[in-house]
């Protein structure tokens, strides 16, 4: 691929403060992307109303520029964009790909018993499968959302960090929503929409998120949209194995900014992480660019533990 089509993407949720675990995969992104000549945008992905808040938006930016991972071009945000989501559903509607579902989260539950994967809920038992999209027109004032027929296919793709990874829609929750009974639309589509409305090529993230890759490839296939290519990178986590928060001591990338911590000295414990650098010594996003590798980052979460959070904090 020539250097100037090379398109990633940072994707942040203003749900919170970013933390360590953010700008690990932040820095791994910003780096396959500079490290081919490549380009790398800036979405805000909004959409998730009741958990975005208001002030986290203005401090990712904060965040970023701390870090020293710049953007190129005007920073899209997704509640801007809510009209080509809208487009998008309406095709999906046209070739009866989606049909409206008024099932809650309980009625799953119910009638669900098929195993899953952790966290990806119960499978979808297909009770409102049998709709077409033009019954919607029924449901009056009863809240409803779009729903994406799966047929339980397989799907599968080359990870750039995982290799070829394989799921079937029964492992993850067979079909899945694209546009929520609020009215919003849902993750999954607004993600495609936008990777392809900007051109990304590549697409790196946590791999928390591997269960929506199918969906997602699902969705571009139906859309006749090229899907980019895919990179899951490992999780920080605590000591206890799981996924960063309160209890494992204060990650956000506020605080240490904050604290007086400098932008390098985290860069440099997340180099180190990555097997970028023999210690976790201070060092900068731009100096590591000729270093940058995907094959010397460990397979298996980086585990913060309390000691080098202490040593950061110093
Ligand atoms: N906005 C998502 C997050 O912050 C990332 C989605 C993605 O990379 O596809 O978890």
């Amino acid at each position: 691929m020539s250097s100037k089509s090379f398109r990633g993407r940072l994707a942040p949720s203003p749900t919170g403060s970013q933390h360590l675990g953010n700008a690990r995969t932040y820095l791994i992104a910003w780096l396959s992307a500079r490290s081919r000549g490549g380009e790398i945008v800036l979405r805000i992905e909004d959409i998730d109303s009741p958990r975005v808040k208001p002030w986290a938006t203005e401090q990712l930016f904060d965040d970023l520029r701390w870090l020293g991972l710049d953007w190129d071009g005007p920073i899209l945000v997704q509640t801007q964009r809510l009209a080509l989501y809208e487009q998008a559903l309406e095709k999906l509607k046209a070739g009866e790909l989606v049909y409206p579902c008024a099932c809650t989260r309980g009625d799953i539950e119910r009638a669900a018993s098929a195993p899953h994967l952790d966290h990806e809920g119960p499978v979808y038992p297909g009770t409102c499968a049998p709709r077409q999209a033009a019954d919607s027109n029924r449901f009056m004032h009863r809240p409803f959302a779009w729903r994406m027929r799966t047929e339980k296919r397989t799907m599968t793709w080359n990870d750039s960090f995982l290799g070829e990874t394989s799921l079937q829609f029964d492992e993850i929750g067979g079909d899945f929503v694209v546009w929520k009974s609020a009215g919003m639309p849902a993750y999954q589509l607004a993600v495609v929409v936008d990777d392809a409305n900007q051109g990304i090529t590549e697409v790196v993230r946590g791999d928390d998120l591997v269960p929506s890759t199918p969906r997602q490839l699902w969705l571009y296939e139906s859309l006749g949209l090229a899907p980019p290519g895919f990179v899951h990178v490992p999780l920080v986590v605590g000591p206890d194995g799981r996924r960063l928060a309160k209890r494992h001591g204060d990650a956000r990338l506020s605080t240490f900014r904050a604290a007086g911590v400098g932008a390098e000295d985290v860069i440099g414990l997340l180099a180190w992480s990555c097997g970028w650098q023999e210690s976790a010594r201070a060092i900068s996003a731009r100096e590591l660019i000729p270093r940058f590798t995907l094959d010397s980052i460990p397979r298996r979460p980086f585990v913060l533990e309390p000691d080098l959070l202490r040593q950061l904090s110093h």
